[in-house]
């Protein structure tokens, strides 16, 4: 056995500076991140241990295998998961993701958000998510459908148009939704429109919410350019993520006369520093599966978060903005269409710099508002036309961030913290006021 040695002694004068310990990783499951966004507010509001332990942890989750038959006729077996943070507010409301990076932790934190985002705009509705640990694009056709139909037959016992109301996120679209609600209309014996939306129109789907996500982070956008003075019209803007939520925003922005310099998705990037032309993005993204086919020069996600521009959009997945590269984040206006894309540590770095960091929970709260104006729709079976979905949106999501900006005044805090103030508060009160059953 070695003896131990007595340490060495050093006179402290001589004594070498210690070289500095390794910073610890940053934490970056979304689930832990959400719950420090949560105390934060929960300080804010100085609510007591009990409440914040009642809405700091989801209500209900469930964890589903989902055996499917593939086209080789094997059997497969993935993973899925549904979790309802809340209903506190109504039933409960969110997305279905597939992806191969999906985790029952990052369920949690997306459906936690879901609670807030739904009582930031006032709607409603708690939060839920769902996903399934899958790589879509290696599926057929015919095995996305069996594995959506088999997939909401065994969380269906959670879903209703009154109890949990998924949508569409990542790699989900309306012919996704229209499964989901055909499933359950078999399961129940008669059609059920209002127990999912972000369906096609010819089934009770609504106008305007294809492009909704993305109309609610434009006018977030606009209201955010207007206190800081900054005009879209010549602006510039880079958007990570060139799907639902992505691909619109950069619409709108060229539309409102931004050059969109930069676009990315899961292959990469592209750069054009006069603007690119967002018809031969959108030609590339159609016939080769991606962006990067497109005109310009290639660059790397990582690349297009530091770039210079006035707004940047992230619109892909969670934790891309950490405290590493938030230094070198030079736009003036962070909107995240994306749900999660800043973590803690980047958020205090992005405020300490001046970026005006437009939170998920606001930024693509038009998804989950036109989402409720479908399911009001379906409820009633009378529709609305497209420019009545678009003022009713446009409203609510002017007056969520006048609210927001005022609460984060009140408060002398940042917007992420005052929208969260701002759902807590609202949520708390209802959670107060029903009582604690038996
Ligand atoms: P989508 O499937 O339509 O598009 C996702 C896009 O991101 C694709 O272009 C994909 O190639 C790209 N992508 C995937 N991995 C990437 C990576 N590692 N780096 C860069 N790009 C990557 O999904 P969506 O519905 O647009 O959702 C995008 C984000 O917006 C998600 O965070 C989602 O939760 C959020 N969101 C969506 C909605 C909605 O209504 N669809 C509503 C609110 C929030």
């Amino acid at each position: 056995m070695a003896s131990k040695r007595p340490a060495p002694r050093v006179a402290s004068a001589k004594r070498k500076a210690a070289p500095a310990a390794p910073p610890s990783p940053e934490d970056l499951n979304p689930y832990d991140f959400a719950q420090r966004q949560f105390d934060r507010a929960a300080d804010h509001l100085g609510l007591n241990a009990g409440i914040r332990d009642v809405l700091r942890n989801p209500k209900r989750q469930l964890t589903v295998s989902i055996p499917v038959k593939m086209d080789n006729k094997r059997i497969k077996v993935f993973t899925g998961y549904r979790v309802q943070h809340s209903i506190a507010r109504g039933p409960s409301k969110g997305g279905i993701r597939f992806h191969p990076g999906v985790t029952i932790d990052e369920v949690k934190a997306l459906a936690m958000w879901m609670t807030w985002k739904c009582a930031v705009v006032n709607i409603p509705f708690g939060g839920a998510k769902g996903g399934i640990t899958v790589d879509p694009k290696k599926l057929s056709m015919d095995e996305n459908e069996r594995l959506t139909r088999r997939y909401t037959s065994e969380i269906s016992i959670l879903l209703g148009h009154d109890k949990d109301i998924p949508a569409p996120d990542v790699y989900t679209t309306p012919q996704h939704m229209a499964w989901i609600m055909d499933t359950f209309s078999m399961t129940q014996g008669y059609s059920t429109l209002g127990v999912v939306t972000g369906k096609p129109i010819s089934l009770g789907g609504s106008a305007g919410r294809n492009e909704a996500t993305a109309e609610g982070c434009f006018v977030a956008i606009e209201e955010a350019s207007k206190r800081i003075r900054l005009s879209l019209k010549g602006a510039t803007a880079a958007v990570q993520g060139y799907g639902n939520a992505g691909m619109h925003v950069a619409r709108f922005l060229d539309e409102a006369g931004a050059r969109v310099v930069a676009v990315s998705d899961s292959r990469g990037g592209i750069y054009e520093k006069h603007g690119l032309r967002l018809d031969d993005v959108n030609a590339s993204k159609e016939k080769k599966g991606s962006v990067t086919a497109a005109r310009g020069q290639k660059i790397s996600n990582a690349e297009l978060l530091e770039l210079s521009v006035d707004v940047l959009v992230p619109a892909a997945l969670e934790g891309v903005i950490t405290r590493e590269n938030a230094p070198r984040v030079r736009a003036k206006i962070v909107a995240e269409a994306a749900n999660g894309p800043t973590t803690p540590d980047a958020d205090d770095i992005l405020r300490r710099n001046g970026v005006v960091v437009i939170p998920d929970i606001l930024a693509n709260a038009g998804g989950v508002t036109v989402s409720y104006f479908e399911w009001v729709q379906d409820l009633y079976s009378f529709f609305w036309d497209p420019d009545v979905v678009r003022s009713h949106l446009e409203r609510t999501i002017r007056r969520a961030y006048e609210d927001v900006a005022e609460t984060a005044r009140r408060h002398d805090t940042d917007l992420r913290t005052g929208a969260l103030i701002l759902a807590v508060g609202r949520v708390e009160e209802t959670t107060r006021i029903r009582g604690l059953f038996p």
